[in-house]
């Protein structure tokens, strides 16, 4: 469901339009069907029937099935004279070729799923031949759909094609929580940093006499992640003294000016790092 998060912004509890053939399915074979959609989504969810499904079950007088389906929440279609399910289904969750409503639709009619693979963004379930509910592969339309939606946020928010590469190789899996935690972390111990603490240009002068010349072009240039912790090290040293200090709000007064600039070279560095999980 991943994908079906990011890309097509699908929300828990997610919504799933269940037609009236897998719940015949499911009823004959003594299948949970509840418990098949919370084991084949593994998040919360919402069955839902319309009422020509409903209908449908009334017709073939099933009891069982039809008490499985009174559990559900109703759709309304608004066919009032009941429609063939598979239809009303398709014009429920076909909104012009989308998927307006963000549905799962839970059906065994072959056709029916054929014809909502052509719409990106259907997650699409049913009882396969080992009696095992399942969810189909991305169909083409929406991986497609998917692949447009990452180049477009990648030409949108890169300006490094050495990070893009590695967004690409990383797809959407492992690495997106290492990378997250990364673009999450920097910029926190940064702000935090920036408003509390001193100038530090100034307070390494103080320190470090030795060394000004040469933290200073690396500030300038590329400030290296060693140096930027160097950095928090020595403001948190210097900080308590700081805060007692009567230069406090001038100290401050420099370091939004420095905060500014740092967070404007980062945004793009940080939504890339946001990439790949959407
Ligand atoms: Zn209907």
């Amino acid at each position: 469901m991943n994908v079906y998060h990011y890309t097509f912004k699908f929300r828990e509890p997610y919504q799933i339009i269940v037609d009236s053939n897998i719940i015949i399915k499911c009823s004959d074979s003594s299948y949970n069907i509840t418990n098949g959609f919370n084991k084949t989504i593994q998040s919360e969810n919402k069955p839902m029937i319309t009422q020509c499904c409903i209908q449908a079950l009334y017709d073939t007088k099933n009891e069982k099935a039809i008490s499985i389906a009174k559990y559900f929440e109703r759709r309304k279609c608004n066919h009032r004279t009941p429609i063939n399910p598979q239809d009303c289904i398709e014009s429920i969750v076909d909104i012009n070729g989308e998927n307006k409503h963000r549905y799962i639709v839970a059906s065994q009619d072959n056709e029916l799923r054929s014809k909502l693979r052509q719409i990106p963004g259907i997650p699409l379930i049913y009882i396969n031949k080992s009696s095992v509910m399942v969810m189909e592969q991305l169909s083409d339309a929406s991986l497609k759909y998917s692949q447009n939606f990452e180049n477009k946020k990648l030409i949108a928010g890169l300006n490094d094609s050495k990070a893009g590469k590695q967004v690409k190789r990383d797809n959407e899996k492992e690495n997106d929580g290492e990378d997250d935690g990364k673009g999450e972390g920097e910029p926190v111990k940064k702000k935090r940093k920036g408003p509390s603490g001193p100038n530090p240009l100034s307070i390494k002068k103080k320190k470090k006499t030795g060394s000004e010349n040469v933290n200073e072009e690396k500030k300038e240039k590329k400030p290296t992640r060693r140096s930027k912790h160097k950095k928090v090290k020595d403001d948190d040293d210097t900080n308590k003294e700081l805060k007692e200090d009567t230069n406090k709000e001038l100290n401050e007064d420099k370091t939004i000016n420095d905060d500014t600039n740092k967070i404007e070279e980062e945004i793009p560095n940080n939504d890339s790092n946001h990439e790949p999980a959407e």
